[in-house]
């Protein structure tokens, strides 16, 4: 099922989401440095939403406990924020959505922290799942198929020789946080849903180093690989247009 067209007003209280998330990103990323903790970031996170007006998506989603996924190493998605704190080298990823005025923006960014050289094998990494996201928005106008959006991303995760882990998956995005339609990070060209535009999703590669297999731990969210290698997510939200993806953050 596809979703649903938003409106010009719609998509413009998207994109307002979208700007106090871009805010959240901008004051989260120099906080991932050698002996930060996630839950001080989700303090950090949380005040910046509610001082905008908004609300943390993700709080109480589900049960969910807090502002951010945090995602430190083998974590591969929806991490609650935990006190270990961070080591020079180590790959972050940090997720968090936004709602105001009823709609939602959700976002991922991916960093080694203390920069690119702290461990280059993780910042190839992180910049191939990236470049899989920008890929996979590049694909994205009015009347493609979510096949071939996912096609164009899982091609450029496995010719870096990296796998997706399939469980997890982009969606359709609004006055709800998941819609419709699923966007897989796999798939063949000129299969699945079609997208049109107006409608607004989230792209989020979620991919592992190594082995694709998971395991979600006994706080019942945080999920991790099973060998115990790296994993990664990046996303974006945003519109789809008659000629291409404008991505709101
Ligand atoms: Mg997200
Ligand atoms: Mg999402």
């Amino acid at each position: 099922m596809g979703g649903r067209i938003k409106t010009p007003a719609e998509i413009e209280k998207m994109r307002a989401s979208a700007r106090i998330l871009r805010q959240v990103q901008g004051a989260l990323k120099p906080l991932c440095v050698a002996g930060a903790k996630f839950t001080e970031m989700d303090a950090v996170a949380e005040d910046i939403i509610r001082l905008a007006g908004a609300v943390p998506s993700f709080k109480g989603f589900a049960g969910f406990p807090a502002t951010l996924c945090t995602m430190r190493n083998e974590e591969v998605v929806h991490g609650i924020p935990h006190d270990v704190p961070l080591e020079q080298g180590d790959l972050v990823s940090i997720d968090c959505g936004v709602l105001l005025d009823g709609w939602h923006a959700d976002a991922a960014f991916s960093l080694v922290v203390g920069g690119p050289t702290a461990n280059p094998g993780r910042e190839k990494f992180q910049q191939v799942v990236y470049a899989a996201l920008q890929a996979g928005c590049g694909a994205i106008r009015h009347g493609v198929r979510v096949g071939d959006v996912g096609g164009v991303i899982s091609q450029v995760v496995r010719q870096g020789g990296y796998s997706i882990c399939k469980e997890f998956t982009g969606h359709g995005l609004g006055q709800e946080l998941h819609e419709d339609p699923h966007i897989f990070n796999y798939g063949n060209p000129g299969t699945g849903t079609k997208l049109l535009a107006g409608m607004t999703l989230a792209v989020e590669p979620i991919v592992a180093r190594g082995k694709p297999k998971v395991k979600t731990l006994a706080d019942k969210w945080t999920v991790v690989t099973v060998d115990g290698r790296d994993a990664c997510q990046w996303e974006h939200c945003g519109v789809v247009t008659t000629d291409g993806f404008e991505i709101f953050v």
